[in-house]
């Protein structure tokens, strides 16, 4: 990888600034593009001192401009919590929709491979559990979440049709929920809540009777199955997810036991369209990939906290959305 150049979208939020990391300790070159809607600058303002990495402040969803060739691309600009993208649902079906499009296009005109960012969020709200690549999903396209869900599944479709029709090289990966270091506290997502509720030692708002389930990845892991598919030649979507599943209820006692807060669960309404059940299943990545976790929830939560904790405490007790 030493000398490519790649172009992240998103690279100032959460998983964008990871992978910017791990593509400039690969040896490449990194344009990193970014609007800054839901992102920070602070994410990755230690890459800024670096000859290799490069920024624009820039909406994707309007025609893209990157002077110079390009390698590869990693598609990850978009609202990715049910908070965001709720209160710019315009602009979270646009970035998916019109910004594919025209990565799609810059792509094919600098002869890049493309990965994007899909979700588990295509599957909607299961019917079958673990839940793989071959499902088609349960997806509401009126209700609250589908400018998210829709504007991923147009995503991929639009994907594999550039690859069909134009022979571009094309990467899905289906993103299953991921945490770790520079989630925003205050971005709505249940371990930012839960971890915030507790460092302000307020109660832990677990939605509905807390039966649903999620499986959480470290984002290392994610970053390196991520790296591992952009490098294989495989086109067909692939789900990147740790398949440790656990209820909202049982994890909302792990932060309990985790930051020794004296606080309780107490319940709220559970959000329209919220999914019952979600487990990646994973028999592709390590059968193609050679990939699984490594990083225990344990560990993982361990690290998050850490980072979490040593915010400045405006920031912790921020909690506007
Ligand atoms: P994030 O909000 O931290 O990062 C998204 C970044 O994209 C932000 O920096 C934001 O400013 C930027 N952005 C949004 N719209 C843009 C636009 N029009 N032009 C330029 N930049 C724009 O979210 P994240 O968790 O890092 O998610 C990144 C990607 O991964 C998203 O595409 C998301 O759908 C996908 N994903 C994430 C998860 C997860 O658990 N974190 C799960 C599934 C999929
Ligand atoms: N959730 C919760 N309390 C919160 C935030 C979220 O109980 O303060 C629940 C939410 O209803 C969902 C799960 O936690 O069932 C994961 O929500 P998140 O927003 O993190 O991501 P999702 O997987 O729904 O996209």
């Amino acid at each position: 990888m030493q000398g490519k150049r790649v172009l992240i979208t998103g690279a100032a939020g959460f998983l964008g600034s990871h992978l910017s990391d791990r593509f400039i300790k690969e040896g490449c070159r990194v344009v990193g593009m970014d609007n800054l809607i839901t992102g920070d600058l602070r994410n990755i303002e230690h890459l800024f001192k670096l000859e290799q990495f490069e920024f624009y402040n820039h909406d994707v969803s309007k025609f893209v401009h990157v002077p110079g060739e390009l390698d590869y691309i990693l598609h990850f600009a978009s609202p990715a919590s049910p908070i965001d993208y709720l209160k710019i649902p315009i602009q979270t079906l646009k970035v998916g929709s019109l910004g594919t499009h025209n990565l799609l296009g810059l792509a094919r005109a600098k002869g890049a491979r493309i990965l994007v960012a899909s979700t588990s969020e295509v599957y909607g709200d299961p019917s079958v559990n673990p839940q793989p690549e071959e499902y088609w999903g349960n997806v509401n396209p009126v209700g609250p979440r589908g400018v998210y869900d829709e504007a991923k599944r147009f995503q991929e479709a639009i994907t594999m049709a550039y690859h069909t029709f134009h022979g571009l090289e094309t990467r899905i990966v289906r993103i299953f929920n991921t945490y770790g270091p520079r989630m925003r506290l205050n971005d709505g997502r249940v371990l930012p809540a839960f971890i915030g509720q507790a460092l302000r030692g307020e109660p832990l708002t677990m939605f509905g009777d807390g039966s649903q389930t999620r499986s959480f990845c470290y984002v290392d892991d994610l970053v390196e199955g991520i790296y591992r598919l952009l490098l294989s030649d495989y086109v067909q979507p692939m789900n990147v997810g740790n398949p440790d599943e656990i209820t909202i209820r049982e994890f909302g006692e792990e932060i309990i036991r985790l930051t020794g807060t004296d606080q309780q669960l107490i319940s709220k309404p559970l959000p329209t369209d919220d999914p019952k059940q979600r487990r990646p299943d994973i028999t592709k990545a390590k059968a193609l990939l050679g990939w699984q976790p490594k990083v225990s929830r344990q560990e993982g939560l361990k690290i998050t906290y850490e980072y979490f904790r040593s915010l400045p405490e405006h920031e912790i007790q921020h909690k506007e959305f």
